[in-house]
């Protein structure tokens, strides 16, 4: 049976809707583009501090990819710390990866503080090996990281991996226990609440469709009328599109699907994921998987180009299989949901906030925005009411463009950096 093409996550919430379209403010201090865990964050800790703001969102509030992820709220970034020390030093380094800490603990603060109901739990996550040699790499990872970060983690070898994988597949695993895990519609609707219930006024429907600057204001064309706004962020993540085109050049929106099963019997689930993880694996072209309420949340790049009913439509059976090839466990399991959501990478996968003529940004999570889109928000909105963003630890390395500048916002080249990531899989 084809599964439903849906967001599973909002069948267990009551998403915010576009039922009653609150009127645009005619002025207001901060305008915000985007209406996800960037902008609601940044909303929140700006309204508490008695800034007017709004929230200008294009479709209904949530709906981008802090609606659809998988919800793992994890330590780190994208790119690994090795890679951060090297190329921008370990001060830097050492500056960035607190900042990840950070925003894990920012995350259950705010879970906390507002009384989210999105099941946040510090569950830990588990990267799977694939290969031997991602095994020994993993060795030298363990060693550097308690080194240079005074951060533990615990190798598992292949005939120890069952207490925490119900799997054969893998060569070993490496367990970070202080990641956690949430419910990301949830935890949206919560965080929309929160900050409307500080004074942020949020707008569904309410698409930028100009952004211009007039004498010491901002005039924002939405498709309801203008807004007219001492400065501007924007937080519009992979969906980023032309109203602010030197952005839109340097963010490359990249396809992520998700499939969820039918519930599955507790024995079945616990056996699958024992200690309830957040797991994904060491390839490039990787699979990301976790448990909510008894079901299997699986996800991963079955598609480059960013969520179409076509491209989700395959997306469907290609994870379906990949789940299988894990677990043959599941051979026989129903497939309830599928859905897909878009991400944003920059051209050095590195996350940049920052500031050009008034209009702040944060962006380029590149799959690590639970945790860090949340904390972001919440610190860049504090770095515009201090007017320090150039102090900001993500704000003090370059912000690069495509190499020869040849991309204006029309991934062309997902094939051939598909198909690259796939020989790279082959070859490390
Ligand atoms: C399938 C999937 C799985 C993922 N899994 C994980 C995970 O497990 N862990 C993790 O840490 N991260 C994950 N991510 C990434 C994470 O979801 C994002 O990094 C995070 O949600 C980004 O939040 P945001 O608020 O910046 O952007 P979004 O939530 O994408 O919101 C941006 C919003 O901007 C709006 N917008 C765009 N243009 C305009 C305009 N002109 N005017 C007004 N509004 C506009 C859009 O409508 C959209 O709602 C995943 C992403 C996807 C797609």
């Amino acid at each position: 049976m084809t599964p439903t093409q849906q967001i599973y996550w909002h069948t267990t919430v009551k998403m915010p809707d576009d039922s009653k379209l609150t009127p645009l403010p005619e002025k207001v201090e901060v305008a915000i583009l985007g209406g996800g865990y960037t902008g609601l964050s940044a909303a929140r800790t700006l309204a508490k501090r008695g800034v007017k703001i709004a929230v200008l969102e294009a479709n209904t509030i949530g709906w981008g990819a802090s609606s659809r992820n998988g919800g793992m709220v994890l330590t780190g970034l994208k790119l690994g710390m090795r890679s951060v020390m090297k190329k921008y030093g370990r001060e830097t380094a050492r500056r960035l990866f607190q900042c990840s800490l950070q925003s894990i603990d920012t995350v259950e603060q705010i879970v906390k503080e507002e009384n989210i109901d999105c099941g946040f739990r510090r569950y830990g996550h588990l990267l799977t090996v694939n290969k031997p040699r991602h095994f020994d790499a993993l060795k030298e990872d363990v060693e550097f990281m308690e080194k240079e970060f005074n951060h533990t983690l615990h190798l598992l070898a292949r005939d120890e991996q069952h207490t925490e994988i119900g799997s054969d597949i893998y060569h070993g695993a490496l367990v970070d226990e202080c990641s956690g895990g949430l419910n990301p519609a949830q935890y949206v609707s919560g965080l929309a609440a929160a900050a409307e219930g500080a004074g942020a006024t949020l707008h569904a429907r309410a698409r930028v469709n100009r952004l211009e600057r007039k004498e010491d204001r901002f005039v924002l064309e939405t498709e309801r009328g203008p807004v007219s706004a001492e400065s501007v962020l924007v937080a519009t993540s992979g969906y980023t599109g032309n109203v602010t085109k030197n952005l839109q050049k340097k963010v490359i929106p990249i396809g992520s699907f998700i499939i969820a099963t039918e519930k599955l019997p507790d024995e079945l689930a616990k056996q699958l994921i024992p200690n309830g993880r957040m797991i994904f694996d060491s390839m490039h072209y990787l699979n990301y998987f976790r448990l909510w309420d008894n079901r299997m949340i699986f996800g991963g790049r079955a598609a480059f180009f960013p969520e179409t009913s076509k491209t989700i439509g395959r997306s469907a059976e290609i994870l379906r299989q990949e789940m299988i090839d894990v677990y043959p466990q599941l051979k026989d399991v129903k497939i309830e949901y599928v859905w897909g959501g878009t991400l944003d990478f920059a051209f050095d996968m590195m996350t940049h906030v920052g500031e050009t003529d008034g209009i702040y940004y944060s962006l380029g999570y590149a799959g690590h925005g639970v945790a860090m889109a949340t904390y972001l928000g919440k610190t860049v909105a504090e770095a515009m009411i201090k007017g320090n963003i150039k102090e900001h630890p993500f704000a003090s390395f370059s912000f690069p463009g495509a190499p020869l500048g040849l991309y204006n916002g029309f991934p062309w080249f997902l094939p051939f950096a598909g198909a690259w990531h796939k020989i790279l899989d082959w070859l490390e």
